[in-house]
């Protein structure tokens, strides 16, 4: 390799060969001709999900009807998908619940984390959050006469004192993509008496997790991302064993009871985490995110973790290498701090990921000035990531982002 140069095709080819996951990209439907790059923000569509989405509504609603809570495997479809996601977050499947928005999952696992120290009256969170986790926070610590606190953006551990309940982090942050040591967050947290909720959305997926062995307390994730599980897919909440018995959470609903047929006036919640469930499952979407969840079949989470790092490095090389000083690399260079995306500063990034998107590569905007670029390695080669920098340096090279009909501001960016 040593003559090759970094732009060289078969140069691309031979990172693709090093980290060859078996064409794991043909369990994906991508429209030819555009190179997706927003994986972190809406997973592609795997191949499986069209035929068994309308199998579950034509089949199993339309024929089975009710019975389909027992013939069609309703009733443990939710089990079924903990348990393929279990091993990517290093749990036990039967500590994980599913079914409700990131949002409220949230909601329900701080609440029920603040009140295992009732002792405590603050909620710590890092101001570089994901701006639904402080929004959130805010409404848990009103609920409960808590103070939210606000700690140095990204050092939480630092603010960490006795009166600090639960500290709420974001493993990766969403803006620079930079990665958060969990093992030595919950191990700060711990020695001040405080549990660790961490918030997975953006490495779930991605990133190979031990949260079991990390001591991590509670997390919550969203399954749409990495996941792949279509639009507004249903989120996880995961609590560790330890802290199950007496869990209480503030939407106690009769699918979270220890015999919801029963019908009984008295709350009796279910053994373990299954106790976070509230209402009726969302059966089809839980049904789009299992098919979803065999793209991962009989991949290493290791080797999955691999080359997402070759790709997003070789991203970062060749901007280096193509775009001068045009935009800044926001994400720490060191992989052991990275997540699964490359954030690239500029002052005019709307309109350079916009420039980008009409030539068919597909990132996203986050203000004020961060064009990011998310890196699923289940569909992506590094083909694909020299052709995506090969168009910003003709986007940036010609001033392409500057063009009046790049800087209309969409609702959704
Ligand atoms: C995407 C994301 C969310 C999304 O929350 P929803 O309720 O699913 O809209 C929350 N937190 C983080 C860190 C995210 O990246």
């Amino acid at each position: 390799m040593t003559t090759r140069k970094l732009t060289d095709p078969s140069y691309a080819d031979a990172l693709d060969h090093a980290t060859d996951l078996g064409a794991t990209h043909e369990r994906f439907l991508l429209p030819p001709g555009r190179i997706y790059l927003d994986g972190n923000s809406l997973g592609a569509l795997p191949a499986g999900v069209p035929e068994r989405v309308a199998r579950a509504i034509r089949h199993e609603w339309g024929d089975g009807l009710i019975g389909s809570w027992l013939d069609a495997g309703w009733a443990g479809l939710a089990d079924g998908v903990a348990a393929k996601l279990a091993p990517l977050l290093g749990v036990d499947p039967a500590d994980i619940q599913l079914g409700d928005s990131t949002s409220v999952t949230l909601f329900k696992t701080l609440y029920a984390a603040c009140r295992r120290r009732p002792d405590r009256r603050t909620i710590l969170v890092d101001p570089t959050t994901f701006p639904t986790d402080g929004y959130v926070a805010r409404g848990v610590a009103d609920a409960l006469g808590l103070e939210l606190r606000w700690s140095e953006p990204g050092d939480p551990a630092a603010a960490l004192d006795e009166h600090v309940a639960v500290l709420l982090v974001n493993h990766v942050d969403f803006r620079t993509g930079a990665l958060l040591d969990l093992r030595e967050t919950a191990r700060a947290a711990h020695a001040a008496g405080a549990l660790l909720l961490a918030d997975i959305c953006h490495s779930a997926g991605s990133v190979p997790m031990t949260l079991l062995d990390d001591d991590v307390d509670l997390a919550v994730g969203c399954t749409y991302k990495y996941l792949n599980g279509g639009p507004g897919a249903p989120a996880f909440g995961w609590v560790t064993p330890r802290l199950h018995a007496g869990l209480t959470h503030p939407i106690p609903g009769w699918w979270g009871h220890a015999e919801p047929f029963a019908m009984s006036l008295e709350y009796q919640p279910a053994a373990g985490a299954a106790r976070m469930a509230s209402g009726t499952p969302p059966v089809i979407a839980l049904t789009a995110l299992d098919a979803a969840l065999d793209a991962f079949a009989g991949v290493e989470p290791a080797a999955l973790r691999a080359r997402s790092l070759s790709l997003t490095d070789y991203f970062i090389a060749l901007v280096d290498d193509q775009c001068g000083t045009s935009v800044e690399v926001v994400t720490p260079r060191d992989g052991h701090r990275r997540g699964s995306q490359v954030s690239l500063r500029h002052p005019a990034a709307y309109g350079v990921v916009q420039a980008l998107i009409a030539r068919g590569v597909v990132g996203d905007f986050r203000a004020p000035d961060i064009a990011r670029f998310g890196f699923a390695a289940l569909y992506l080669s590094h083909r694909d990531v020299l052709a995506a920098v090969e168009e910003l340096a003709a986007v940036l090279r010609t001033d392409e982002f500057a063009h009046p009909r790049f800087a209309v501001l969409q609702a959704i960016t």
